[in-house]
């Protein structure tokens, strides 16, 4: 796949959805930076910064954090030198405030978002989903039990590192992060077909398979080739 203009792509999906995973998978493939707003904050939260305490317990609890500092971390990451040809956001926006925002910013610089990847999966296989998610400490590839275990129990197979079960996978946090999201982050699938920019993926099976779908409609809408 190559690129065919400076790109940005928004993957929106519920927790579980599998959009991090396709998000990362898409992001290589295009040699494009992954910019997932969850994992910028689970960082702040591990190496204790301000932010980190500032934002734990919204993440514990399974809601979101406020939108100042949700928007400030993702627009920082993505002013950086190497995010010139575009990202991909995995994670944001996660409501109307966040892509209102996101479309002002992108417009002052007579840029805006390309497509938006809607990973559609029932509520069932997302509780499923989510109950088997393990994730790397160190770089947060996730696994799966079933779907896509690790070669080695307990250990990254990228980097080694240590594989844990994220404090908002509990069924508590699970749920409201299912409600957060049917709340919050729905409307942005109306927000983005009105602007014409959805692409609707089936998010059910394999990894794989899940991917090829993405990469064919991305070609079929010649957003690369
Ligand atoms: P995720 O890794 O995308 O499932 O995000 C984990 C948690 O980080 C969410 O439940 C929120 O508490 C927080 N979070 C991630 N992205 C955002 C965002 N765009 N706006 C607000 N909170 C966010």
């Amino acid at each position: 796949m190559r690129l065919i203009n400076n790109l940005y792509i928004i993957f929106l999906g519920a927790p579980g959805s599998g959009k991090g995973t396709q998000a990362a998978y898409v992001a290589q493939k295009l040699n494009l930076v992954h910019i997932a707003s969850g994992n910028l904050l689970r960082q702040a939260v591990e190496q204790g910064t301000e932010l980190g305490r500032q934002t734990r317990s919204y993440m514990e609890e399974g809601v979101l954090v406020p939108d100042p500092i949700s928007i400030r971390i993702v627009l920082e990451r993505m002013s950086a030198p190497d995010c010139e040809s575009g990202v991909i956001l995995d994670g944001f926006p996660r409501n109307l405030k966040q892509a209102e925002t996101l479309d002002k910013v992108l417009a002052r610089e007579a840029k805006a978002i390309d497509k938006v990847v809607y990973i559609k999966v029932s509520e069932k296989g997302l509780i499923k989903r989510l109950s088997g998610r393990w994730v790397c400490r160190s770089c947060q590839t996730p696994y799966h039990i079933i779907s896509s275990p690790p070669k080695v129990w307990g250990k990254c197979d990228r980097c080694g590192g240590e594989l844990y079960q994220r404090p908002d996978d509990t069924m508590e946090a699970v749920k409201k992060r299912l409600e957060v999201y049917f709340a919050e982050t729905v409307p942005l699938i109306d927000y983005y077909t009105r602007a014409d920019k959805l692409v609707e993926i089936d998010g059910e099976g394999g990894v794989d398979e899940v991917g090829k779908r993405i990469v064919a409609a991305l070609q079929a809408e010649k957003v690369c080739g």
